[in-house]
């Protein structure tokens, strides 16, 4: 069995619609895939549909963008949350005002673009973003057709998207979105924890008090993990008594990650969905 657990199509940052990301899964081996968008749920309908016509195994999730308060600035960090009720009003409303925020976000860090002689417009990357949620991919399009990046990962330079023209997002106080995501039936996994590269990683102390707060899984396998700190995660894991799980976090031509590049143990998926509130 083959699961990859984290993917993201245009209904947030991907490059794939949720129909195309079912079609790679199948090309890519998969027996079980799931969809993870930011901050939205918009694309559970079209991969479910695909899945049933194509026969695979669906899994609808999210990844909600969330920030530890617990220190000065606060430290940003991602929740995958799977098959939580799409209907709880708390979650879906606490979903929608971070996408509003993403909105007014996304305007102001096309300001600082402008600032510095990138003459993009806000219409311009509202029009790359053709979900729901707006993020600094849509932005690197914009630097993409400018020749100033020439792809998405090089405009994430520190020069550029990845600390220049970096602002804050609005996101959801970790905790709260713990306690939304388990209230709404969903089963919650921090996802890639230790990626230092996308900038500061909260210390293994927070995670030992997510998991008596309802965390149920750490994601391990991710690209953006070092062999040595995928064992570090499952040690954390082992100790904390944590499902461990590995994903490829695909986005399409985003990113040059592969569907399948990572995956999730059969005996792993069974003990996640054994685990759902
Ligand atoms: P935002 O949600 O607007 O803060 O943008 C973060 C998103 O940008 C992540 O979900 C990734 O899809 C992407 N991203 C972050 N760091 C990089 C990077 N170094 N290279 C390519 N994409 C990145
Ligand atoms: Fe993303
Ligand atoms: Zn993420
Ligand atoms: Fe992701």
């Amino acid at each position: 069995m083959r699961i990859d657990l984290h993917t993201h199509s245009t209904v947030s940052d991907g490059t794939f619609t949720p129909t195309e990301v079912i079609e790679a899964a199948v090309e890519a081996g998969l027996d079980i895939v799931a969809l993870t968008d930011h901050d939205g749920l918009g694309g559970w309908a079209e991969a479910a549909r695909a899945a049933e016509r194509v026969g695979i195994g669906f899994v609808p999730g999210v990844e909600l963008s969330c920030r530890w308060y617990g220190v000065e600035p606060a430290i940003p960090l991602h929740l995958l949350g799977y098959l939580p009720d799409p209907d709880h009003p708390g979650l879906a409303a606490e979903m929608a005002r971070v996408r509003e925020a993403r909105l007014r976000r996304g305007e102001r860090i096309v300001e600082l673009m402008r600032a510095d002689g990138v003459d993009v417009t806000w219409e311009e990357v509202q029009g790359y973003a053709k979900g729901d949620t707006v993020g600094r991919p849509h932005m690197a399009q914009a630097l993409i057709r400018r020749g100033l990046a020439a792809t998405v990962s090089e405009a994430f330079a520190p020069s550029m998207l990845g600390e220049r023209w970096r602002l804050p997002k609005d996101d959801t106080d970790v905790f709260l979105a713990l306690s939304l995501l388990l209230d709404a039936g969903g089963i919650p996994v921090f996802a890639h924890p230790r990626a230092t590269k996308r900038g500061r990683v909260v210390p293994d102390e927070l995670i030992e008090s997510m998991a008596p707060s309802g965390l149920v899984g750490l994601e391990a396998d991710h690209e953006d993990h070092s062999p040595a700190e995928r064992e570090e995660i499952r040690a954390l894991a082992l100790r904390l008594g944590l499902v461990v799980t590995g994903s490829s976090d695909f986005h399409g031509s985003n990113k040059p990650v592969r569907l399948g590049a990572n995956l999730t143990a059969p005996e792993a998926y069974e003990a996640l969905l054994a685990r759902r509130p």
